[in-house]
């Protein structure tokens, strides 16, 4: 049976299912696809706990990899020379392993990091509210909108989180360029549908309509400039860099 799109709802349709080895979580991630706006969604991981699901049994063999701290820094800094307000109040989310902390702060931003459960100095917990409305001027998403199971509502609490003129920016997959949109099939050498991405909780796969939708419905605030998404490769990876910038009123 077709669902609605979590982006744009329209209707999404069954599309493949992957085994999950984490059966405790789920035993599988249906994903579906919508035939309009090009989103892959799984609900499969609606209901978990996520503070559980990334908690010590998560695999994180991808922190270390791949100068994930260096892009991260790299990629903040480009989007605050290009369109920030000038203002240095960086936020990495999804920082368990305090990379982006350490990374953004070594180029000179005052440097936070946020994730389910993170405890420690300029640490902030996801489970918690982060009392910072209209406060970062750099918001990382490195890595971590695949893991959103609302999307509309992920991006829109972080959009909260930047002050007027900041930058929300970040990597995740491109549906664009990924193998799987010749062949309806999980590909075992796309990084963001295999059986070991979905172990690690990837249930939103972006296409670049998608992307776009998105940055137009947070609050009509945020928007993806138009120049700036990219579509590149990253670690053989298909993928896109985002750069959503909150206008000023
Ligand atoms: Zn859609």
């Amino acid at each position: 049976m077709p669902i609605p799109c979590r982006i744009c709802g329209s209707l999404a349709n069954p599309y493949y299912r992957i085994p999950m080895t984490r059966v405790e979580f789920a035993k599988e991630m249906e994903f579906y696809l919508c035939s309009r706006c090009g989103f892959c969604f799984a609900p499969s991981l609606d209901h978990v706990d996520k503070a559980a699901f990334y908690g010590p049994g998560y695999n994180t063999y991808d922190f270390a990899c791949g100068r994930r701290g260096e892009r991260e820094a790299n990629i903040a800094r480009w989007a605050t020379d290009n369109w920030g307000n000038g203002g240095k109040r960086a936020l990495s989310i999804g920082d368990s392993s305090g990379t982006g902390l350490a990374a953004l702060g070594s180029v000179g931003f005052d440097a936070w990091s946020a994730d389910f459960g993170a405890t420690g100095e300029r640490r902030l917990d996801l489970n918690l509210d982060i009392p910072a409305e209209n406060y970062f001027d750099v918001i990382t998403l490195i890595e971590v909108a695949e893991h959103f199971t609302e999307p509309l509502v992920d991006f829109t609490r972080y959009g909260r989180l930047l002050a007027p003129g900041g930058v929300l920016c970040g990597t995740t997959g491109c549906r664009d360029f990924a193998e799987i949109c010749r062949d309806s099939q999980p590909n075992e050498r796309w990084w963001y549908c295999n059986t070991k991405c979905c172990d690690c909780g990837h249930v939103s796969l972006y296409s670049l309509a998608s992307m776009m939708i998105v940055a137009e419905a947070v609050g009509l605030r945020l928007r993806v400039h138009e120049r700036r998404v990219e579509l590149t490769t990253y670690m053989g990876q298909s993928q896109m860099v985002f750069y959503m910038i909150k206008e000023t009123a």
